[in-house]
């Protein structure tokens, strides 16, 4: 088979979700953000564990991914859309009963005006600049929404990565200033968040790449290992040099092997010359360029070729990995490549 396996340990992403949980008190309600394919590893499968790990509301991007994960999910839990209402989902919206998060004055009257009665959030912008109603506008509009009955504000933290940055305080500042006195239902707190601390918890926290095992949540436990199929190995010799435009040569004679998996998979060309593979504990160093489809790494001090090498797994992180490629874990997990095949580890409950 030419084609590498993804394993997606369902099982740790369950632990990390309750681990998470536990951070905040019993009384704060944690969702799970399962947009993008729930972070690359597959909506379905992971939305089921986490509903079975006790998840009763999820955040998507979109509509039509509140679709697909209705679809997996039934009715029941709570499905959440950080775009908000757009034009032309309105009748998604209604039909498989998503809870749209409303980011401007017009998605206001859009939501309003034609679902009179259907549940909504409302997003406010504390200062990150990206979605959600401003200070303006809210102060001009809260007073009639919050009689319209918005089942939760949000905002989102800008640096919640960087704990002593100074913008983390600044937004708790506004979002208490915006939301103080209404009465209703807070969520402020993504993985960064929740790990500054029970000031950034409020009613309900929404925790998305801490499930998967990255950073922020260094107690994570890693939930992706990607094997890579050897397809052929050569010996080169000194002097010879390997893959495109020729950046890797050879100081003495090399076993190089060549393997399934390049930059369409979502191995990011920067890892050129770059990165490790792993044979079980044993690195073996990424020589060459990454290309389309291939990749091509140097075995020369392994006893003997194995059928295939690591790229994710004990001793290589999805951060470890986007460190070496200039990246970050959540641009990691989101371009894992279609073509793997997903295996998924779960222990029968
Ligand atoms: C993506 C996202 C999250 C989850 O963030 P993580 O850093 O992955 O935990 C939460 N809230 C909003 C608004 C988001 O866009």
């Amino acid at each position: 088979m030419a084609t590498a396996t993804l394993t997606i340990d369902l099982d740790a992403i369950a632990a990390n979700w309750r681990a998470l949980d536990r951070l905040s008190a019993a009384s704060v309600q944690t969702a799970a953000v399962v947009k993008a394919d729930a972070y690359g590893l597959g909506v379905a499968r992971v939305a089921r564990a986490l509903a079975r790990a006790g998840a009763r509301r999820f955040f998507v991007a979109c509509a039509e991914e509140g679709a697909e994960l209705r679809q997996a999910l039934g009715p029941g839990p709570q499905i959440s859309i950080l775009t908000g209402h757009m034009p032309g989902d309105t009748e998604m919206i209604h039909d498989l009963d998503l809870t749209p998060m409303l980011n401007s004055l017009e998605q206001i009257t859009r939501h309003l005006e034609s679902l009179p009665g259907h549940p909504f959030g409302v997003q406010l912008d504390t200062g990150m600049n990206r979605l959600g109603v401003e200070m303006l506008e809210w102060q001009a509009v809260a007073p009639i929404l919050v009689d319209a009955g918005p089942e939760l504000l949000m905002s989102h933290l800008a640096c919640a990565d960087e704990p002593d940055h100074p913008a983390n305080e600044a937004q708790l500042k506004a979002f208490h200033e915006m939301t103080d006195g209404t009465g209703l239902p807070r969520s402020f707190a993504a993985t960064g968040g929740i790990l500054l601390g029970p000031r950034y918890h409020f009613d309900l926290t929404r925790p998305g790449v801490g499930l998967y095992g990255g950073r922020p949540h260094e107690a994570a436990i890693p939930a992706v290992s990607l094997s890579l199929p050897v397809i052929q190995t050569r010996e080169v010799e000194p002097g010879e040099t390997v893959g495109y435009g020729c950046s890797w040569t050879a100081e003495k004679p090399s076993i190089i092997a060549t393997l399934a998996g390049g930059y369409a998979d979502g191995l990011p060309r920067t890892l050129s010359n770059k990165a490790r593979l792993w044979d079980g504990d044993t690195p073996c160093p990424l020589v060459g360029r990454v290309s389309m489809d291939l990749i091509t790494v140097d075995v020369t001090h392994l006893p003997e070729v194995p059928r295939s090498l690591d790229i994710l797994g004990p001793n290589q992180s999805v951060d470890d990995l986007a460190d070496e490629a200039g990246t970050i874990g959540y641009e990691i997990l989101t371009s894992l490549g279609p073509r793997y095949t997903r295996r998924y580890q779960e222990r029968p409950a």
